[in-house]
C-alpha cells in the first residue's frame, strides 16, 4: 500500500497534468525549448524521505529560485548590517525585473528576491578572482543539494546575450552605489546562479535543508548558519512570489520562491520542504501547474503557517 502522501501527490499530478495553459518562457531564448509537458512534484521530510512523482528527475536552470540561497550566503559572508545597508526588506508590488524601482530615499533595491535585489546580492560574493567568486557561489548550492553540481552553459549564455534589462539595472545599482565597480562580474555571477542546474528532487532537497534550520537531511553538512534561516524565509514569505506574494500568503501561506524556469519550492519549517516543476508560466512568472498543486497541497494538508492546531 502507498502512503497517503504518495498517493496524494500521485492524485495531484494525474489532476494537473490537464492543465494546459501558459507557455515556457521565451525572453531567455535557451528557455522556450523546455517541454512544457515535464510535471514533477516532490516533498522531501527534514528526515530526508522523499515522496516523488512525475519527472523528477528532469534537469531545469534555478533561475529565481536561487535567489533565497544566495541572500543566505550574503549574510554569512558580511552580517545584516551591511546586506541590509544595501538591499531593503519590503515587498514591492511590482514585477521581478522592474527597473526603476529602488527606494526612495535609501536608493537600495526593495529586497533580495527581486532582480535588482538580487543583482546587488551577488555583487557582494566575496573573493579577489573571479573563478574564486564563483567556485564559493557553487560550493553553496552543493551543500544545498548534498553532491556537485553543474551550470547549463547553455542558459547562461543565452541569457547574458540577451540580458539588456539586468544590465541596466545593475548600471543604476552601480549609479547609486548599491554595487562595486565590477559590474559585469556581478552580473556574470547572477546570470550563473540563475543556471545552476538541479532536478526537482534536489530543489525539494534543498527546500528541506532549509525546513531543516539549514542542516541538509542526508549528509547533515550546514549549508546555512541555523541564525540566518529565519531571516532568508522570512523574506521568502513577503517577498518570493513578486506581486503575487500577498495572494500566496492567503492561500497557500508558506515561504516560497519562484523561478521562470517553471520551478517553485516552498518550505514548511521544521516538517519538509516541496518542489514543483513545470515550465508554462504566467504573466508574473510563476508556473501554473506548480500554483495549483502548491494551493491544493496547502488546504489538503493543512500547511498554512498560520494554520490553527486543534487541541
Ligand atoms: N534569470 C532570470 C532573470 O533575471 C530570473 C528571473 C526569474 O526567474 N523570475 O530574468
Amino acid at each position: 500500500m502507498l502512503d497517503p502522501m504518495q498517493n496524494l501527490l500521485e492524485e495531484l499530478h494525474k489532476k494537473y497534468a490537464s492543465v494546459t495553459s501558459g507557455h515556457p518562457a521565451t525572453y531567455i531564448p535557451e528557455l522556450a525549448k523546455a517541454n512544457p509537458n515535464d510535471f514533477a512534484i516532490v516533498v522531501t521530510t527534514v528526515e530526508g524521505v522523499q515522496y516523488k512523482v512525475g519527472d523528477w528527475n528532469k534537469s531545469f536552470s534555478l533561475q529565481s529560485t536561487s535567489k533565497p540561497f544566495i541572500y543566505g550566503m550574503a549574510l554569512e559572508e558580511h552580517g545584516r548590517d551591511f546586506v541590509h545597508s544595501k538591499v531593503g526588506v519590503e515587498p514591492t508590488g511590482e514585477a521581478f525585473n522592474s527597473i526603476m524601482e529602488l527606494e526612495k530615499k535609501t536608493n537600495r533595491p526593495y529586497n533580495p528576491m527581486i532582480n535588482s535585489g538580487a543583482i546587488a546580492i551577488s555583487s557582494f560574493i566575496k573573493g579577489d578572482t573571479f573563478p574564486k567568486r564563483l567556485e564559493s557561489m557553487t560550493k553553496v548550492f552543493e551543500n544545498y543539494q548534498g553532491h556537485e553540481v553543474s551550470v547549463g552553459k547553455e542558459v547562461f549564455e543565452s541569457e547574458k546575450k540577451t540580458a539588456h534589462r539586468n544590465r541596466s539595472i545593475a548600471h543604476l545599482l552601480r549609479h547609486f552605489n548599491v554595487i562595486d565597480d565590477r559590474i559585469d562580474e556581478a552580473l556574470d555571477l547572477y546570470f550563473m546562479q540563475c543556471s545552476i542546474l538541479a532536478t526537482t528532487s534536489d530543489l525539494s532537497m534543498m527546500a528541506a535543508t532549509l525546513a531543516n534550520r539549514g542542516a541538509h537531511p542526508l549528509t547533515k553538512k550546514r549549508a546555512l548558519s541555523q541564525e540566518y534561516v529565519g531571516d532568508v524565509l522570512s523574506l521568502m514569505f513577503s517577498c518570493g512570489m513578486y506581486d503575487s506574494s500577498g495572494e500566496w500568503a492567503y492561500t497557500v501561506g508558506v515561504p516560497a520562491k519562484s523561478g521562470v524556469s517553471g520551478a517553485i519550492f516552498g518550505v514548511v519549517p521544521g516538517e519538509f520542504g516541496i518542489a514543483v516543476y513545470s515550465p508554462p508560466i504566467d504573466e508574473k512568472g510563476h508556473s501554473i501547474r506548480g500554483l495549483r498543486v502548491f494551493e491544493e497541497l496547502s488546504k489538503r494538508c493543512q500547511l498554512s503557517i498560520f494554520r490553527v492546531t486543534k487541541t
